[in-house]
């Protein structure tokens, strides 16, 4: 298919072209690489731009006969959310509209939506699976979940088709070390834990330790980025208009933040300062998906269920790009 990526210049949505491109499919990216990197993908797929820019994206779908759009581009970090909720409604709903209207103008009817398991809030139940309520906490699950809506009801009306992933915590790193995660300001467990291990960080800090789990520590089902592209890969491929898919990615199992820590430390084989901290506002003690769902509407299953496994690939990424794309 002949496909646009917002965002496909970020974490999740760079995996994701090169998974679309070795399917087979036809590629652009749209990204205005305000928290993206033009390194990360094949600098002739890539359109400097924003989503908000109607003119400009109908444009770009007509010009490339736009069969689907596998939307990425957002802002998404719990914390600058709360300080900021206008840019959060902005960019990730008001964005996420613009795109619509450029998309109904286009006659493009497929989206893939990069959504997240923070829709649901504190959950009551664990695993979380896809009828749980959606009760977001901060302006960042309730941005996505606004923009959930929006594309449900257009489905419902049958103009669109429609697939909103649902991710846990997205981890680890292109195999090769190609490619990987580099946020700025980094705020993830995983890359700051090897960042630590590398010593570009004197420590790092454990948020919580007071948490009714087993070790006291958060709990958080890591799925590897590559599984997630794979995913959007999937749905799509499945995807027709009038339909609604929302699915939850990830693996079905959670480990605490002490359990990736250890893993890092197996990892890296590195030693380093591990300190103890509060709690980080916001944080639901345990989130772990239920993933059969994904299974059956996707016939998706994750390749990495271990988070070893998945630490490794960072590492990869980490050692041999210490300041992220700068590296290069
Ligand atoms: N965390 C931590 N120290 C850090 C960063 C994160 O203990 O320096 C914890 C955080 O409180 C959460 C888990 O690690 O329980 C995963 O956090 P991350 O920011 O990677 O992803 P989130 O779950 O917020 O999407």
């Amino acid at each position: 298919m002949r496909v646009l990526v917002t965002g496909g210049a970020g974490y999740v949505g760079s995996h994701t072209v090169y998974a679309l491109l070795e399917a087979g499919h036809q590629v652009w990216v749209l990204d205005n690489l305000s928290r993206g990197h033009a390194e990360a993908i094949p600098s002739n797929l890539l359109t400097v731009g924003d989503i908000h820019d109607v003119p400009l994206v109908v444009e770009l779908l007509r010009r490339h006969r736009i069969e689907a759009i596998l939307h990425f581009a957002a802002f998404a970090l719990v914390g600058e959310s709360v300080q900021h909720p206008e840019r959060y409604y902005e960019n990730n709903l008001r964005g996420g509209l613009a795109l619509l209207q450029a998309m109904l103008q286009a006659d493009v009817r497929k989206m893939v939506f990069s959504s997240t398991c923070a829709v649901y809030g504190v959950p009551t139940h664990s695993p979380i699976s896809e009828n749980a309520p959606t009760n977001p906490i901060n302006p960042y699950g309730r941005s996505k979940l606004a923009f959930e809506w929006a594309l449900a009801d257009l489905a419902h009306s049958g103009q669109i088709g429609y697939a909103a992933l649902r991710y846990f915590n997205a981890a680890g790193a292109r195999p090769d070390g190609t490619l990987g995660e580099d946020h700025d300001p980094e705020t993830h467990l995983i890359p700051l834990v090897l960042q630590t291990a590398l010593g570009l960080r004197p420590y790092v800090e454990i948020f919580g330790t007071d948490y009714n789990t087993p070790d006291g520590t958060c709990i958080r089902d890591y799925v590897h980025v590559d599984d997630l592209a794979n995913a959007h890969v999937r749905a799509l491929e499945r995807l027709h208009v009038g339909q609604a898919i929302v699915c939850n990615l990830g693996i079905g199992r959670g480990y605490s933040v002490r359990e990736v820590i250890a893993a890092c430390q197996e990892v890296t084989g590195r030693r380093f300062v591990v300190r103890e901290a509060a709690r980080r506002a916001g944080d639901p003690p345990r989130l772990v998906a239920e993933p059969t769902y994904a299974l059956q509407v996707l016939g998706w299953q994750p390749r990495y269920r271990d988070i070893a496994n998945i630490v490794e690939t960072a590492w990869r990424w980490h050692r041999s790009h210490p300041q992220g794309f700068r590296s290069q």
